[in-house]
């Protein structure tokens, strides 16, 4: 039996990729600027249901330019979803201002609406402003985005859409993401990679233009670069766009496979004691970005972290959930509201091995280990 380390979720080239980005290299525009560039965010724009694409180098710099976009400023608040991967939540650091937590909603894992409000209860009793909103859609599941929204509305908040690991999600059959703008990622271990890389998406014509301008050093149209305020280099390579371009032309294969590894994981361990794994509510489509695992450690007899260290030893990669934010050490001292239902899935949860590329003899192995460390410590109980 073959010991090949199988990944978390790897890049997988699955089409056009390599012809694409050989094209583009031949096409002289080995540069951050070029016809794939334009081609990607036509094309990413059309798919997710938005108007104007912004490429850029990578899904933290368009959170981070969807901030400063919308007003974030140095004494603001930014309520965030303590749930999730540090990208949004350093965003808000990089303009100043201080995150608020908020907590999981049980249904969907993404950030509660209930926690939202109780966090705009708690700014103002400290005489805070929150400036925006940036909820995150976990681990390719959309958040309840209407209802966020109506909250947002009525405290006056703009929304911003962490939809990094959401590509490919449906939400009441539209693409996930909305607000004023959404981020999404193209790392390499998302759903499509781009070799590092994002695109911020919006309806707003002026706000993808300013998104734009700030990404290129905010050099006004003058021939010596004229700066009336101070931008950053977040541009995508032409070469990347290529490559992510080729990539989301089989998204809808990509989301249909990693449903697949996810329906092969529920039905060979799902009846395991202890064993459950991520919801999908009802009104929307997982994109099953990640499998995740949650263990009762009580009824399991084992750990999540147990099991880690057991796939780990036959060289099989899986991950705990997003640590969450309010546990982080750099994040002490962050307000937040009650963050309980992320505690409980953050002791609870386990990343499994979900990449499009997986074989069924991947899959096979990975289940077979589980089913093992499961199986050993139900016998042992
Ligand atoms: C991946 C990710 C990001 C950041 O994207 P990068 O392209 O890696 O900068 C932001 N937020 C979430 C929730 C992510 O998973």
């Amino acid at each position: 039996m073959t010991n090949e380390r199988i990944f978390l979720s790897p890049p997988h080239m699955l089409g056009s990729e390599r012809e694409m980005l050989l094209e583009a290299f031949d096409s002289g525009y080995v540069a951050p600027a070029g016809p794939m560039i334009e081609r990607f965010e036509a094309a990413f724009a059309e798919y997710v249901g938005g108007r104007y694409g912004v490429a850029l180098s990578s899904g933290t710099a368009a959170l981070h330019l969807a901030l400063r976009i919308v007003g974030v400023g140095r004494d603001d608040l930014v309520a965030a979803p303590t749930l999730t991967f540090i990208g949004g939540v350093a965003a808000i650091d990089y303009q100043g201002a201080a995150p608020i937590f908020v907590d999981a909603d049980p249904g969907d894992w993404c950030m509660s609406p209930k926690g939202l409000e109780d966090a705009f209860d708690l700014a103002e009793r400290a005489g805070k402003r929150i400036a925006a909103v940036v909820p995150t859609d976990l681990y390719g599941q959309a958040a309840d985005i209407d209802v966020l929204q109506s909250i947002c509305d009525a405290r006056g908040a703009p929304l911003v859409m962490d939809s990094a690991e959401a590509v490919g999600a449906l939400y009441k059959g539209r693409h996930a993401g909305g607000g004023v703008a959404s981020a999404f990622s193209f790392n390499g271990n998302k759903i499509i990679t781009s070799a590092g890389g994002g695109m911020l998406v919006t309806d707003d014509k002026a706000l993808a233009d300013r998104a734009r301008y700030l990404s290129t050093a905010a050099r006004q149209p003058t021939p010596h670069y004229e700066h009336t305020e101070v931008g950053y280099n977040y541009r995508l390579s032409n070469l990347s766009a290529a490559v992510g371009l080729a990539q989301l032309q089989t998204i809808e294969q990509r989301v249909a496979l990693r449903r697949g590894i996810f329906d092969t994981y529920v039905a060979r361990l799902g009846g395991l004691p202890g064993v459950s794994f991520a919801p999908e509510a009802a009104d929307r489509r997982h994109s099953r970005w990640l499998t995740v695992m949650l263990i009762e450690p009580t009824v399991a007899g084992v750990t999540p972290e147990q099991i880690r260290v057991a796939l780990e030893a036959v060289n099989i990669e899986t991950r705990p959930l997003w640590k969450p934010m309010h546990m982080q050490p750099v994040f002490r001292e962050a307000l937040r509201t009650d963050c309980s239902v992320a505690e409980h899935l953050y002791e609870r949860g386990l990343c499994l091995p979900s990449g499009s590329g997986m074989t069924a003899a991947d899959l096979d192995r990975v289940c077979a280990a589980l089913e093992q460390v499961l199986g050993r410590a139900s016998a042992a109980a």
